[in-house]
């Protein structure tokens, strides 16, 4: 079979892994299509997300100098979810299927091979799962087996273990193009696409160059972000606990009732301060959890574009102004 395929690589400030990167992914591309496994007219996009470093020059020289490679420049640092899904919805129009992977080679991409066999044996969606998280720091592990545990108690319906490393076929995609939120999980909404579905196990390595773009507290909104936009559990269990607070409330109620009658009347200062603050802290919780939920509507409503579109490389050819072109 001799499908195209697109690499789709988002990169953010990564002027120092690029040209290690390109090389890598270039030999691979280069050997699959010498095997006929994919069309020549494959091609590795890069995305650049809005990054203030030499990455769109490095980027745009690459796709100058070699047609394999695809260059999209944001107008602005959308971040990694949105930079990828310019790229996917790019892909879409040009490829048969795509392959988003990070930008510091940290996926084992000498699994490439395995992804595009299983996609000829008709999946649609093929979820690289790392195998161990030996190279990740005891408390990334930890946090991240939290996170994915959390996940899933919430009711979003998440793969333990996968991040951004999967291929998705044209139909995948064209399905994905449906979902027009604004706060975008795809990790979330993937599996919620459907179809017939496959995983590969991957050794996870270590950058090679560079810093992680996802420090703590990008790691926690992202979090965040993926189980308010995925679950409204969050919201029903704060009916559930006002509700149980109520009963407690009742309960008191009667308890000091009773004392009240027969005369034990208690000065009650620890009692005081314990639910003023207890209550206090529950009530400003639940406030946030909804006002959450609130700021997600505030930004659906308002319908933004997820990405802006600066310029494109397809190849050699340069657009400029892709959405007349038809091409996104
Ligand atoms: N990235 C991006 N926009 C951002 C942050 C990150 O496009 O605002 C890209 C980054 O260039 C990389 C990928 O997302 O290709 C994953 O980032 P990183 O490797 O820093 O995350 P980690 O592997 O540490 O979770
Ligand atoms: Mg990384």
């Amino acid at each position: 079979m001799n499908s195209v395929i697109w690499l789709v690589i988002p990169c953010y400030k990564e002027e120092e892994v690029l040209p290690e990167t390109s090389k890598e992914l270039k030999e691979i591309m280069n050997g699959l299509i010498k095997k006929g496994k994919i069309s020549n007219e494959s091609k590795i996009c890069f995305v650049n997300d809005g990054s203030t470093d030499k990455t769109w020059s490095i980027i745009s020289d690459l796709c100058k100098s070699d047609s394999l490679f695809s260059g999209i420049n944001l107008a602005h640092n959308k971040g990694h979810q949105n930079a990828l899904l310019a790229g996917l919805m790019t892909a879409r129009h040009y490829a048969d299927a795509a392959i988003s992977l990070d930008a510091d080679l940290q996926d084992d991409v000498g699994v490439i091979e395995q992804f595009i066999d299983k996609f000829h044996e008709g999946k649609e969606v093929v979820y690289g799962v790392r195998s161990t998280r030996a190279t990740d720091t005891a408390f990334k592990r930890g946090t991240a087996h939290m996170f994915y545990k959390l996940m899933n108690a919430m009711g979003a319906d998440t793969l333990e273990d996968h991040a951004d490393y999967r291929l998705m076929s044209k139909r995948a995609l064209d399905g994905l193009a449906e979902y027009k939120e604004v706060n975008l999980f795809l990790r979330g909404i993937v599996p919620m696409i459907g179809y017939e579905t496959d995983v590969v196990y991957y050794e996870r390595h270590e950058r090679f160059a560079g810093e992680s773009k996802y420090p703590l507290k990008k790691m926690l909104s992202f979090a965040v972000d993926g189980i308010t936009s995925c679950s409204v559990k969050p919201i029903r269990m704060i009916t559930l606990l006002g509700f149980i607070i109520f009963l407690v409330s009742i309960a008191m109620l009667i308890y000091f009732l009773v004392l009240h009658i027969i005369g034990h009347t208690v000065a009650g200062w620890t009692t005081l301060v314990i639910s003023v603050w207890g209550i206090g802290g529950l009530i400003l919780l639940s406030l946030g959890i909804i006002g959450e939920y609130v700021g997600k509507i505030y930004m659906e409503v308002k319908e933004r574009p997820r990405f802006i579109i600066e310029s494109f490389y397809y190849g050699q050819e340069h657009f400029f102004d892709i959405k007349r072109e038809n091409k996104v």
